[in-house]
């Protein structure tokens, strides 16, 4: 019998398997969140941390009052879901009893998005129960934005690995918290934080990695980490001072946008033509991902400027270097 992809991945989802899946952020590694037992393989297969809470995925704003509190907020949590949702914006609410610890890492508070990709759209629609996901990559490696990101990192651990396509946002989502008077950021990511005051119309705190890792678990100083060296530098013009006359062979040298000289050297990237930062940021992991498999012994990265999706951006190039800052 001719099974169609979705119907393999419900299959396989029902009986409490894990799947890779496509999500217009990154791929995720998605499990059931009724099944304890296959959430915790989404914790063995990455090697992830159990105090470590994934986002859980639902197909819209009428499945959260089943999960999550939504009665006792300062914030117009529908108002947000109806700008951002589908899409790259992550809400974390106080938890219903309904939600097992395990996907929460034993808080109060469940993070709730609900994606994009049409692909995982179809899924939730057929199987009508959240999917717990964290990105689906090795613990602590890049974030895989194509299915070939995904067998590299996971191959043969994943029995389905439905391909998408190459991820169209390309970073994570921006998780938000409303459950202080105050609502703030965890995790800078694909919607800017303006974007989410001026819906709001109140003030959000922005991130701030001093916030720590009480108030965002899993929020770790390294990750996202190729295993090639990577060093970040300021500007295009300290990069193509790096560059100098006789770039050495081995080293890859990577600008935000298209320079206008040198562009004939093998080893120079860019990452956007423009300079957009919605396309660096589309290109960013599946730039890393390819160098550190061509062989370079250091990778240079120009950072963003610290406005707007830039911020996440340097979040996501700060993270990945610091295991190489001495
Ligand atoms: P990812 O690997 O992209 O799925 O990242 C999930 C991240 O979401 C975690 O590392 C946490 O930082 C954050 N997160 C998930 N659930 C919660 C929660 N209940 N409260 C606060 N942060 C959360
Ligand atoms: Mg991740």
């Amino acid at each position: 019998m001719v099974m169609n992809v979705v119907s393999l991945a419900v299959k396989i989802l029902q009986s409490g398997g894990v799947v890779a899946l496509p999500t217009e952020t990154v791929y995720g590694l998605a499990a059931s969140m009724r099944s304890e037992t296959a959430v915790r393989k989404v914790f063995q297969i990455k090697g992830r941390p159990l105090l470590d809470p994934l986002i859980v995925h639902m197909l819209d704003y009428t499945w959260i009052s089943e999960y999550a509190h939504t009665d006792d907020l300062k914030v117009d949590v529908k108002a947000l879901a109806d700008a951002f949702w589908p899409g790259p914006l992550t809400i974390v609410l106080r938890k219903k009893s309904i939600v097992p610890a395990i996907v929460t890492a034993g808080l109060d508070f469940v993070a709730i998005r609900c994606p994009a990709h049409e692909i995982f759209r179809k899924i939730l629609r057929a199987i009508r129960v959240p999917l717990a996901a964290p990105s689906a990559n090795p613990f602590g490696y890049l974030s895989p934005t194509t299915a070939q990101h995904v067998r590299d990192g996971l191959g043969d651990r994943v029995p389905l690995i439905v391909d998408g396509g190459p991820c169209n946002v390309g970073v994570e989502s921006t998780i938000l918290d409303v459950t202080a008077d105050v609502p703030r950021i965890l995790r800078p990511g694909a919607i800017p934080t303006s974007d989410i005051a001026g819906v709001l119309g109140v003030t959000v705190m922005d991130y701030s990695p001093s916030t720590g890792p009480a108030a965002a678990p899993g929020q770790l100083k390294q990750h996202y980490s190729p295993n090639t060296r990577l060093i970040l530098v300021e500007s295009a013009e300290d990069l193509s001072s790096l560059i100098g006359s006789a770039p050495p062979e081995d080293v890859a040298f990577v600008y935000l946008k298209r320079p206008t000289e040198q562009v004939h050297e093998r080893n120079i990237f860019w990452l956007s033509d423009g300079g957009d930062y919605r396309a660096v940021a589309r290109g960013l992991f599946e730039m890393l991902q390819t160098l550190d498999k061509s062989g370079y012994n250091t990778i240079y990265c120009q950072k963003a400027g610290q406005d707007g999706l830039g911020i996440t951006i340097n979040d996501r190039l700060t993270r990945a270097a610091a295991k190489f800052v001495p």
